[in-house]
């Protein structure tokens, strides 16, 4: 992957409010660093610049991988994933305790792959208990 900058890994940190930009987890409450990676992969022609960066939770970030879509399982039709620069995630998930329901196709495939609603995933979620809903005032 193309360097990042340090301002810029900064910025992107910053702009997620330090939270996975796909599942919501918090960084503060994970063991693990959260890592910036690209939307759109840097072999499907994506760009290092903010616009096309997010943070990731390890667990997102390894899941995903360089895919960009995948097979929405309700329409049997091609579904890019969400995009969190483009997107609400709000419009395309909701959380009911622990579980992240997808709302949308692009949700679905998102869910789907990144495998949001593992067991363990689930199990930490509902541990934290504050996901979405501590989100800053605006
Ligand atoms: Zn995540």
């Amino acid at each position: 992957m193309s360097y990042v900058s340090v301002p810029l890994r900064r910025l992107v940190t910053q702009r997620a409010g330090d939270k996975c930009e796909y599942c919501q987890f918090p960084q503060a409450d994970s063991f693990f660093s959260f890592e910036i990676e690209h939307i759109i992969a840097e072999k499907h022609d994506g760009i290092t610049e903010a616009e096309n960066l997010a943070l990731y939770c390890p667990c997102c970030n390894r899941f995903k991988g360089s895919d960009i879509a995948s097979i929405d399982p309700e329409t049997g039709k091609l579904a890019p994933f969400f995009n969190p620069r483009l997107q609400q995630w709000l419009d395309h998930f909701q959380l009911e305790r622990g579980t992240i329901i997808p709302l949308s196709a692009e949700g679905r495939v998102t869910a789907k792959i990144l495998q949001f609603n593992l067991l363990e995933r689930i199990l930490e979620r509902e541990q934290i208990n504050s996901i979405v809903q501590d989100s800053p005032p605006h």
